[in-house]
């Protein structure tokens, strides 16, 4: 089984994604090649709006966190799909703007953004900043008073759910470096703070704890936790938070050992947690906000490689190498995040070897994976590295100088580029003589 839907083989044996033969895009552009399809990333969005509609009577915005991967035309899908977007520096909401995409549709997060980005922010008028500490409070004020401005924001708080996830990526627990501590009074401090700000607009509160989570629970609770603080805002200061963003963090399927619970079943139990507890609570219905990244982009990626040789280790193990590596998809060296990898081009065999496949990188730890099964491999074969679509482009690097691979967008079985190759004079581009 292929851990993507739009995923399959063809009568050469060849692997397809979105119906197109990944050799021949392969051939066609060369690896290293991410490949995104378009077709899959829009049934997602859709997926995501729909449950809002149907669980929540529309009152809130999918909003995608474009970390997750962010180019124009990414920008563009979901400003067609009526989606917001997640921003995370200056950089993504450069890109977000350069397509148009309204303002008050962005979400502005991070936990140190710079004046230069809070003032930029401000200017262009992004309709909710997610403000993390009280030093960018005071920042913000004074900025947004400079200008003449008034700021809306959002306060990131910690609502102390730990989500059973890996810890590099746990991050709605009290030791994060994002947001503030509930238990502790520092969020209800803060809040108290921001009624006071003179060019400050608390809109809502917002909570993300963690990614790559399968539990609804963990969700639920959250969402329990912070309504519970929104009415004591309200019982205490008399004042109303109208918007509650509960982040994104929904589990993907990389292996066969990931088991994803359907998109729409985390806004149907969310949705019913936060009626019951408004109405316990006497607090009007919140504006709510999600926010998924990975669940929009990783199933709709793959990435293609060309193997250039295998050393056989007795006893050991067998290295694969590849023409890309950490430089293209650093997870594995990150996190050991776990990949399904196929042999594009004998993808109707079984998977009778186990591999550890190498990337090209002057590291050891430079790996896509160890203990992976595989097709036969040789020299020559393209290798597809499957539900690379999130966190992969977005976090290459030019490590070793070598350039980024190019990004081929799918759409009715067709194919386009969307991010060209790097090229050797791009990567001597900065540099003075
Ligand atoms: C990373 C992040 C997301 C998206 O997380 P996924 O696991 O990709 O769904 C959403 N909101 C915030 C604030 C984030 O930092």
């Amino acid at each position: 089984m292929l851990v993507s839907k739009n995923l399959a083989v063809n009568e050469q044996g060849h692997l397809t994604a979105g119906g197109v033969d990944t050799v021949e895009l392969a051939k066609q552009y060369g690896t290293p090649l991410y490949v995104m399809d378009e077709g899959l990333i829009r049934e997602h969005c859709r997926s995501f709006k729909e449950s809002m509609d149907r669980y929540y009577g529309g009152e809130g915005l999918v909003c995608y966190a474009s970390k997750a991967f962010c180019c124009k035309a990414m920008c563009r899908i979901m400003l067609e799909e009526g989606l917001g977007l997640d921003v995370v520096s200056e950089g993504e909401l450069y890109t977000a703007l350069s397509v148009g995409f309204p303002p008050e549709k962005l979400c502005f997060h991070g936990n140190n953004k710079t004046d230069s980005e809070l003032s930029f922010a401000l200017e262009k008028g992004v309709g909710r900043i997610i403000v993390d500490n009280i030093y960018e409070l005071d920042r913000l004020n004074r900025l947004a008073e400079q200008t003449g401005r008034n700021a809306n924001i959002m306060y990131r708080i910690k609502p102390g759910i730990d989500a059973h996830t890996h810890n590099f990526i746990m991050t709605g627990q009290i030791d994060s470096k994002f947001g503030f501590a509930l238990e502790t009074g520092e969020a209800y401090e803060a809040v108290k703070k921001a009624i006071e700000c003179s060019h400050i607009n608390l809109v809502g509160l917002h909570c993300h704890i963690g990614s790559q989570i399968f539990d609804i629970d963990p969700f639920v609770r959250a969402a329990e936790v912070m309504l519970t603080f929104i009415a004591k805002i309200k019982d205490e200061l008399g004042f109303e938070v109208k918007e509650l963003n509960l982040g994104g963090g929904f589990g993907i399927k990389y292996t066969e050992e990931d088991a994803p619970v359907a998109y729409d079943k985390y806004m149907e139990k969310v949705s019913e947690k936060v009626k019951e507890v408004c109405a316990e609570k006497k607090v009007k219905l919140p504006f709510i906000l999600i926010e998924p990244g990975r669940s929009i982009a990783a199933p709709a990626g793959i990435t293609l490689y060309t193997v250039g040789g295998r050393k056989e280790i007795p006893n050991i193990r067998t290295y694969v190498s590849i023409d890309g590596g950490m430089c293209d998809n650093p997870r594995y060296a990150l996190y050991q995040s776990k990949y399904d990898v196929e042999v594009a081009n004998k993808a109707n065999l079984p998977k009778s070897e186990t591999v550890t496949v190498a990337g090209k990188c002057c590291e050891t730890g430079d790996l896509i994976g160890e203990g992976m099964p595989i097709q036969p491999v040789e020299p020559g074969d393209i290798l597809a590295v499957l539900a690379t679509g999130a966190y992969n482009y977005s976090m290459s690097s030019n490590y070793n100088r070598i350039p980024k691979p190019a990004v081929v967008m799918l759409r009715d079985g067709k194919s386009r580029v969307v991010v060209k190759r790097e090229t050797l004079d791009d990567i001597i581009r900065n540099d003075l003589d």
